[in-house]
C-alpha cells in the first residue's frame, strides 16, 4: 500500500462534485465495469467523513482521510466480496471461516476466497450502522460490487435502507444495476457513470506511468474503460501482435497470462475479426492489426465455443493444456475456408 494514491481521475472529481452538491443518505452507482465506481464511491464517502471537507471531496490531508487511505476508519464500513478485497488491495479479515466454504480436496489446501458478500458480513454492517459513530462526523457504508449481495444479504441491507439510524449514509456500487432487488435500486439515488472524454483517459493512463503509444493500445484494448486498462499496462506493448501470432498457433505469446487474461484477448481477437469481416470497425484492435482470413463459419463456431469457456474458464484443468486448445482453436477459425 502507498501513500502516494494518485490523484482522482478529472471524470469522477466531475462526478464527485455533482454527487455531493445533491442531498441523499443512499447513493446507486451504476455502469459498466472499467469506469471507476469504486474510486468514485470511496472519494465519495471520503469526502462524507473528512474533518474539512470542500465542495471538491475530502481534504485527504486530515486523519480522517488519512484513515481511510490505510483502511482503519472507525466510522467506514466497506461490503466487498474476499475476491474483490483480493483484487483491490483491501485486507480481508477472515475471522471466522465459514465451513461450508472450505474446499474438500483434503489436503489442507485453504478455501477459495469467495465472490459474493457473505451475510455474516452484512449482519456487522447492519450493527456497525446502528453504533454511535467514533469520529463526530457519521458513518458510512461502502458496498462494492453490489450485485454480489446475494437474496439473504440484500435482504438483510433492505431494512436498514428502509429505516436508516440518522447518521449512516451508504454507497453502493455496481457493475450489473440489473441484477440488483428493484427494492434496494428504488431505495438509492441513482447515478449513471460517466463515460470519460478519450484524450481525458489517455492523459491519466499517461499519468499512471504509461507510454503515450501504450496509453493509446491500452485504452482500445479495455473498450475505452480506463480503470480497466491500466491493468493492460504490463502487454500493451505486445497487445498489438497478438491476433496474428494466435493465427500463426503460437502459444508463447500467452505465457505467463491467466486463462481468464486469455479467454478474454481471444474473445477480443474474435469479436474484431467477426467486425472486420461484415465491414465494420474492430474494437479493441487496429484493423491492420487483424488477419483477413477465416471463414463466417469457422469464426462464428469460434465466438460461440469462446462463450462457452468464459463460463468454466476459473477453474482450467491445466493452464498450459487449456492455452494450447485455445490458441489451436483460433488458428483453425482464421485458417477455415
Ligand atoms: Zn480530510
Amino acid at each position: 500500500m502507498s501513500d502516494s494514491r494518485p490523484p482522482l481521475a478529472p471524470w469522477i472529481a466531475t462526478q464527485l462534485k455533482s454527487l455531493l452538491a445533491q442531498r441523499g443518505h443512499a447513493w446507486l452507482l451504476a455502469g459498466p465495469s472499467g469506469l471507476g465506481q469504486f474510486e468514485l464511491a470511496l472519494a465519495l464517502v471520503s469526502a462524507w467523513l473528512c474533518e474539512h471537507p470542500s465542495a471538491q471531496g475530502g481534504c485527504g490531508q486530515c486523519s480522517s482521510c488519512h484513515a481511510i487511505e490505510v483502511h482503519t476508519h472507525a466510522d467506514l464500513f466497506v461490503l466487498m466480496p474476499e475476491l474483490t478485497q483480493l483484487d483491490l488491495g483491501w485486507t480481508v479479515i477472515d475471522k471466522a471461516p465459514d465451513e461450508t466454504q472450505v474446499s474438500s480436496d483434503g489436503d489442507g489446501k485453504k478455501r477459495k476466497p469467495s465472490k459474493e458478500i457473505k451475510v455474516e458480513a452484512m449482519r456487522e454492517a447492519v450493527e456497525f450502522a446502528q453504533r454511535t459513530n467514533a469520529r463526530g462526523r457519521g458513518k458510512a457504508v461502502l458496498v462494492f460490487p453490489a450485485e454480489r449481495m446475494n437474496v439473504y444479504t440484500a435482504n438483510a441491507l433492505l431494512k436498514t435502507l428502509e429505516e436508516p439510524p440518522g447518521d449512516v449514509k451508504f454507497v453502493l456500487a455496481t457493475e450489473a444495476a440489473h441484477q440488483l432487488l428493484p427494492t434496494i435500486r428504488s431505495r438509492c439515488l441513482g447515478h449513471n457513470m460517466v463515460w470519460p472524454d478519450q484524450n481525458d483517459a489517455r492523459q491519466w493512463l499517461q499519468q499512471n506511468g504509461m507510454s503515450a503509444a501504450q496509453a493509446t493500445v491500452a485504452l482500445r484494448a479495455a473498450g475505452d474503460r480506463p480503470q480497466d486498462a491500466l491493468a493492460f499496462a504490463p502487454i500493451a506493448d505486445m497487445w498489438r501482435t497478438l491476433p496474428h501470432a494466435v493465427k500463426r498457433g503460437d502459444v508463447s505469446v500467452f505465457k505467463d497470462w491467466t486463462p481468464a487474461l486469455t479467454v478474454d484477448a481471444l474473445h477480443k481477437i474474435c469479436h474484431d475479426a467477426l467486425a472486420l469481416k461484415a465491414g465494420a470497425q474492430p474494437r479493441f484492435f487496429e484493423p491492420v492489426d487483424i488477419p483477413q482470413s477465416g471463414s463466417w463459419r469457422g469464426l462464428t463456431d469460434w465466438a460461440k465455443s469462446l462463450a462457452l469457456t468464459m463460463r468454466t474458464v476459473e477453474h482450467p484443468f491445466s493452464q498450459g493444456l487449456m492455452h494450447e486448445a485455445l490458441v489451436r482453436q483460433a488458428q483453425m477459425a482464421f485458417n477455415s475456408s
